[in-house]
């Protein structure tokens, strides 16, 4: 109630400040105030059908009108961009992501520093997604201060610290970022300790590696979700077994970093899953798709990787793809098996109805240093993989993981949400692969300089 109050309210404010403050017209009554976007083809991100010849306008950052051209009331003095001949849709948000250790090829918690969470932020904006979230491997108060600063990249949203047994969650360079627990009591300590910075979610990792570590213990977890909860916070958890999903619901968990791998999801699960309708599941199959592809993706000649990538990451890329797999032929078996497992249980959770998000795990072990891409590459796998159709996959990488994170401002093209959204030269309707033939992001109303950015990459070999 109070944001239909607030919103002229501000508009009247921000008008008065701009006359106040002298700035001179160059076109019309309050020009630099009001911008309308025409002529688009416009995806809303709500899953309903694209308004062809759109109008939107944006003010102080704001979208504060949305329809088709000619039926969308222009104020005179409205600043006018022509976007004739574009697709626009809502940008993205990746709700699985390790910032911060990758850098170049190199993969260290040394390289876990403002200036590289900075540019990976940006790397993002870049890209078209307009928020992450940190999944567990922060380290230190670092997230919290960057997430609190004001800055052109993507929004940051952190976990802090998440959970596992005592040097058993997260792998590499991210082992010692999370608290290890073994007892109740210090694990509500921690969370605790963790809530005072007011995370944007709790990380657990329920997993034993394979049979390499100790597994989070069911008391543990119990533990945390339940102190979590006290303090308002969602748990989220890193499975791959459906026998610990099934528990962690009955636990009350609130989403999965992963989609279930060891087995086919059932009936049992189904149950469970519908006495829970917000339980949410990321799919993170970028992360797996060393698995998925059997032969080179053709994504790798894509021309928006050259802008953003030195040849040594390119090289990386397309090593991931190449033939001398096989020299483990047992792991890769094992790992082709998982693959398509979660690409079943993608499909059928998502037939089900359960809520699916977008979460890809880059810059994790297996996620690299494909900010940004990763997550259009994970939109790609959902139409071609498991099945999606294109508007539903893009529905899950607007609004869905908008509203898993609560960034009630993000995930649609609508009258009161952030002027967040991407300017396409093709239609992702037409072909899912579409959603990487940007041309322009606005975040917050403001066009991101992508080619000055482009230009930073370039100068350091990127
Ligand atoms: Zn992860």
């Amino acid at each position: 109630m109070s944001k239909t109050i607030r919103t002229p309210f501000c508009l009247l404010v921000a008008v008065l400040v701009l006359l106040a403050t002298d700035v001179v017209p160059a076109v019309g009554q309050i020009p630099g105030i009001i911008t309308v976007f025409e002529g688009a083809r416009l995806i809303p991100g709500d899953g309903s059908a694209p308004i062809e010849n759109s109008a939107f306008m944006v003010v102080n950052g704001v979208f504060t009108a949305v329809g088709q051209q000619g039926v969308v009331t222009i104020p005179p003095g409205a600043v006018h961009v022509d976007l004739t001949g574009k697709t626009v849709m809502p940008t993205l948000v990746d709700d699985h992501i390790h910032i911060g250790y990758r850098k170049g090829t190199s993969f260290s918690a040394d390289n876990y520093t403002r200036e590289n969470l900075l540019d990976i932020l940006d790397r993002f904006a870049y890209f078209g997604i307009a928020a992450i979230l940190e999944t567990g491997t922060g380290r230190g108060d670092l997230p919290y201060k960057v997430r609190a600063e004001a800055h052109t990249g993507a929004r940051y949203l952190t976990s802090g610290s998440g959970f596992g047994m005592p040097d058993a969650g997260p792998g590499g360079a991210m082992r010692d970022a999370i608290y290890g627990v073994t007892t109740e009591a210090q694990a509500r300590e921690y969370v605790r300790e963790l809530a005072a910075n007011k995370p944007d979610m709790v990380k657990i990792w329920v997993d034993d590696r394979n049979g390499t570590v100790e597994k989070l213990r069911p008391d543990l977890y119990r533990a945390i979700i339940d102190e979590a909860h006290r303090h308002n916070l969602k748990v989220m958890a890193h499975i791959v077994d459906l026998a610990d999903v099934k528990d962690l619901l009955r636990a009350g968990v609130d989403g999965f970093a992963h989609m279930v791998r060891d087995k086919d999801v059932d009936d049992e699960l189904l149950a469970l899953l519908r006495a829970r309708p917000n339980v949410f599941f990321l799919e993170t199959l970028w992360g797996e798709r060393r698995a998925i592809y059997t032969s080179r993706p053709v994504w790798l000649d894509d021309p928006i990787l050259r802008d953003t990538y030195t040849a040594d990451d390119l090289k990386q890329l397309a090593g991931q793809f190449s033939p001398d797999l096989a020299a483990n032929p047992q792991a890769v078996a094992r790992a082709r098996t998982m693959a398509a497992t979660s690409l079943r249980n993608t499909a059928k959770l998502y037939a089900a109805g359960v809520t699916l998000g977008l979460g890809t795990d880059t810059g994790g072990m297996n996620g690299g240093q494909f900010f940004g891409f990763g997550s259009h590459i994970e939109l790609e796998l959902l139409v071609t993989q498991a099945g999606l159709t294109p508007m539903q996959a893009l529905t899950i990488g607007t609004r869905n993981s908008a509203a898993i994170l609560g960034l009630d401002q993000l995930g649609t093209v609508a009258p009161g949400k952030s002027a967040d959204f991407i300017v396409l030269d093709a239609n992702p309707l037409d072909n899912i692969s579409n959603t990487r033939r940007i041309t322009k992001v606005y975040l917050r109303g403001e066009e991101i300089p992508r080619a000055a950015l482009k230009a930073k990459w370039a100068a350091l070999g990127r």
